[in-house]
C-alpha cells in the first residue's frame, strides 16, 4: 500500500514539477535562445498555412527526458523513475489538451470551458499572446495563474 502512495505521490510531484519546468523553459528558453522555434507560436503568419508550428518541436524535446526515464525505470531496479516518465507524460497530455485544443482550438474535440478557472487560464495565455516580441511578455506558465487573472479585463483595469 504505502509504496502504491508513494509511486502516486512521485506522479503528482512531477505534474508539479513540470509546470515550472514548462514556465522556466518558455520564459528562459522559448524566450531566449531558442526563440527561433518559438516565433511562429506567437505569429501565425510565419506558419504560411501549415498545421504544424516549429514551436512543436518542444513536444518532442520534451519526449526525451520521459522517454529516458521509463526506460531507465523498467531496466534498472530504480523503478521509481517509471512513475517520474509517467507524472511528465500526464502533463504533456494536459499541456496539450489545455493549450493546443481548449486554448488554441487546434482540433474541436470540446467546446469552450466556463468556469473561474478555465476563464483566468484563458486571459493569463492570452496575455502572453498578446505581444508577438520575444521580449516584454508575461504569463510564461499554464496551469499557474495570476490571481489577477481571475478578473476580466475590465475589472482588473479598475483596480
Ligand atoms: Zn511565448
Ligand atoms: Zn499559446
Amino acid at each position: 500500500m504505502e509504496t502504491v502512495l508513494l509511486y502516486a505521490f512521485i506522479v503528482v510531484v512531477t505534474f508539479c514539477f513540470m509546470e515550472f519546468m514548462a514556465w522556466f523553459a518558455h520564459k528562459y528558453i522559448m524566450h531566449g535562445w531558442l526563440w527561433t522555434w518559438h516565433k511562429d507560436h506567437h505569429d501565425p503568419n510565419l506558419k504560411e498555412g501549415h498545421f504544424f508550428e516549429k514551436n512543436d518541436m518542444f513536444f518532442l524535446v520534451f519526449a526525451i527526458p520521459s522517454a529516458a526515464a521509463y526506460i531507465i525505470g523498467l531496466a534498472t531496479p530504480h523503478l521509481w523513475l517509471l512513475f517520474v516518465g509517467i507524472g511528465i507524460s500526464i502533463y504533456g497530455l494536459v499541456y496539450f489538451l489545455i493549450h493546443d485544443v481548449y486554448i488554441h482550438r487546434r482540433f474541436k474535440w470540446f467546446r469552450q470551458l466556463d468556469n473561474p478557472y478555465s476563464r483566468a487560464i484563458l486571459r493569463a495565455h492570452g496575455k502572453h499572446h498578446s505581444k508577438k516580441s520575444k521580449e516584454d511578455c508575461e504569463s510564461f506558465g499554464l496551469l499557474v495563474v495570476a490571481p489577477k487573472f481571475f478578473k476580466s479585463r475590465k475589472e482588473r483595469q479598475k483596480s
